[in-house]
């Protein structure tokens, strides 16, 4: 394994969990500098770097790493000279195409757009379809149809990517036409700062050149009444020449809070689009089309499993398929299901105890033919006995019940009666190979 390897798939995954300035901040210009008898030495460019990434990276750093290679035990870090630091550049901007790139390097500093987000790797769903097509026609007749085109949605679903994938359309298609994307939040503090420095005139007609402007996470907005007044300006300004305006936000204007009518008025005029949750087949689609962009491709067990478990977020689902394809780098092999599992744990969560208890009974009750109150009742009748061992066993061995609250459960038993089945089932496992494959079977059915 090489080391540079090693890191780029370390480095894939704390993506995942911080914003991209963060990331380009604290793990720019890193490197592991050396990895021997499990110790690892991380190479950074100065010393408030190795004490931020010290304090709080170095547990998240070592667990992925520990994931990778078991073997690795200790971390620590090493400030490497500046020297070093145009080549280390060099090399982040030569990676091939499918390694990972720090975002801020590829953004467009006259549009702000980032060139990865595009319609042609935008797939397109029944959850997303009106959004999709309010867009198509935007950047058709830029100005021309919906004005304001307002679209909103959940967290990761695609609202980021569908407005700079709008503007990186126009640029294209019109190239003379100005187009400007920018996050809320930074227009948010551009405003702020620009009244305390006597510049606010200057910053808004900036703004009242651009022929396009997408403006991401409207809701930022909230309350904040004098930044609401200035953009209110700008979008009048903007609206009366015919400039595109495009917006986006968690939830409808109406439910933006704090929001002075008028500006939600405005909002109200244009074309307003939800972006809901994806389907099944539509998340299989994401995930398929995002492996062949990364030319790697998994089992369908493996696609099934992502599609099945995360069902809200589809940068999700991506960072679940980032961390296969990271494993995939390091180790130039694919991982079979059982690994892939282990691997998306921390991201995957376990279903609850709760609803795995009800799913034990239910399942070993539909397995055995008997219904869910015969299998926790009294009854001593033959036929409901051993599958109520079966049930105990499995809430002890797989959950870890405790055996008063097993012998609760069912009808009300003392805890000595949870304990003989738990042993009964236990001994009889020993011999009876039919209970094997009735044990294995019925688990096969819970945790599929
Ligand atoms: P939001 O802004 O709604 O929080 P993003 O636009 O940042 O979400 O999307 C999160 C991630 O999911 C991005 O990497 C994006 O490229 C990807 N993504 C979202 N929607 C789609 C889609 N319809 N097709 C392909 N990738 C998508
Ligand atoms: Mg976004």
């Amino acid at each position: 394994m090489e080391k540079e390897e090693i890191w780029q798939s370390v480095l894939a995954q704390i993506q995942l969990m911080t914003s991209p300035a963060n990331f380009a901040t604290w793990f720019q210009n890193t490197k592991i500098s050396s990895l021997e008898n499990g110790r690892v030495i991380i190479s950074v460019p100065n010393s408030f770097v190795k004490e931020w990434l010290q304090q709080k990276y170095t547990k998240t750093i070592l667990k992925i790493l520990k994931n990778l290679m078991p073997e690795v035990k200790e971390l620590s870090y090493q400030i490497e000279k500046s020297g070093l630091k145009i080549v280390e550049r060099k090399a982040v901007e030569n990676l091939p195409p499918n390694q990972l790139r720090f975002q801020e390097f590829e953004i467009d500093k006259k549009t702000n757009l980032n060139p990865r987000y595009t319609f042609s790797n935008f797939v397109v769903g029944s959850f997303n379809e009106l959004a999709y097509a309010g867009a198509m026609a935007v950047v058709k007749n830029p100005g021309q149809v919906y004005n304001p085109f307002f679209v909103y949605g959940g967290v990761g679903l695609g609202k980021t990517h569908l407005l700079q994938a709008i503007g990186n359309e126009i640029v294209k298609n019109f190239p003379k036409k100005k187009v400007r994307y920018i996050p809320c939040e930074k227009f948010v503090s551009d405003v702020i700062l620009s009244i305390k420095n006597h510049q606010i005139e200057n910053l808004k007609s900036s703004y009242h050149n651009f022929d396009v402007l997408l403006i991401d996470d409207i809701q930022f907005l909230a309350g904040k009444e004098k930044t609401q007044e200035e953009f209110f300006y700008i979008f009048n300004t903007l609206y009366e020449k015919n400039k595109q305006i495009v917006i986006s936000s968690d939830r409808p204007p109406k439910a933006i809070p704090a929001l002075t009518e008028r500006l939600r008025s405005r909002f109200e005029g244009g074309m307003i689009a939800d972006i809901s949750l994806p389907d099944f087949e539509t998340r299989l689609a994401i995930l398929r089309a995002k492996s062949e962009e990364r030319e790697v491709s998994f089992s369908d067990e493996i696609l099934n499993y992502i599609a099945t478990n995360i069902k809200k977020n589809i940068r999700e689902l991506e960072g679940a398929l980032n961390i296969l394809v990271a494993y995939y780098r390091v180790n130039k092999k694919i991982p079979d299901f059982q690994i892939a599992k282990q691997l998306l744990k921390n991201l995957i969560s376990p279903p609850s105890k709760v609803s795995s208890i009800k799913k034990i009974i239910k399942t070993v009750a539909e397995f055995y033919e008997i219904s869910e109150k015969e299998l926790i009742s009294n009854s001593r009748k033959r036929e409901y006995v051993k599958p109520r061992q079966v049930a105990m066993y499995l809430l002890r061995e797989e959950l870890k019940c405790s055996f008063p609250f097993i012998g609760r459960k069912f009808g009300g038993k003392d805890h000595t009666t949870a304990i003989h089945a738990y042993n009964k089932i236990v001994r009889d496992l020993k011999n009876d190979e039919n209970l094997v494959e009735e044990i294995k079977e019925i688990k096969e059915k819970i945790f599929p």
